[in-house]
C-alpha cells in the first residue's frame, strides 16, 4: 500500500505544547536551553552542520520529523526513571527524541563494554591469585 501524504498545504499552527506533569520544571529546563535540543554529540551525531549542537527546536515543525517535542531528560540518558524524576532542573537537559534515543543507545553500549572489561579484569585477577 502506498500512502501519499501531502504536507506542503498543511497550515502549520504555531502552538506551544508542554507536558502536563512537571511542567514548571520542564519550562525551567527549556528556558535555559532556549527551547533547543542541548545534544552536542552524545547521540553519535556530532551536529557539525549546526554549530556542534543539535538544532531541534521545541514545537518546530519540519516535513521530515513532524512537530518536534523536546523532553527534559537527565544528562546521563540511562539514568533509571525512578532516579531521573527526582533530579533538579539543573541536572536535566533539553533533548529531542532522536538524540535522547541515540544517546541512550550509546550509553548502554558503553556500560555493557565497561562491564565486559571488568569481567575480563576480574578473570585476569583470578588467574593471578
Ligand atoms: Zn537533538
Ligand atoms: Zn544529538
Amino acid at each position: 500500500m502506498v500512502t501519499i501524504t501531502v504536507v506542503d498545504q498543511v497550515e502549520v499552527q504555531e502552538i506551544e505544547t508542554a507536558p502536563l506533569v512537571g511542567a514548571d520544571q520542564w519550562r525551567t529546563v527549556m528556558a535555559a536551553a532556549d527551547y533547543r535540543c542541548e545534544c552536542t554529540g552524545a547521540c553519535g551525531n556530532r551536529h557539525s552542520r549546526t554549530g556542534l549542537r543539535c538544532d531541534a527546536t521545541h514545537d518546530k515543525w519540519t516535513k521530515a520529523t513532524g512537530r518536534i517535542r523536546l523532553t527534559a531528560g537527565p544528562i546521563d540518558p540511562i539514568t533509571p526513571t525512578r532516579t531521573a524524576v527526582l533530579l533538579p532542573a539543573s541536572d536535566l537537559r533539553a533533548w529531542c527524541p532522536k538524540c535522547f534515543a541515540g544517546a541512550a543507545r550509546r550509553a548502554r553500549a558503553a556500560a555493557t563494554e565497561r562491564e565486559r572489561r571488568n569481567d575480563d579484569a576480574n578473570e585476569a585477577q583470578g588467574a593471578l591469585f
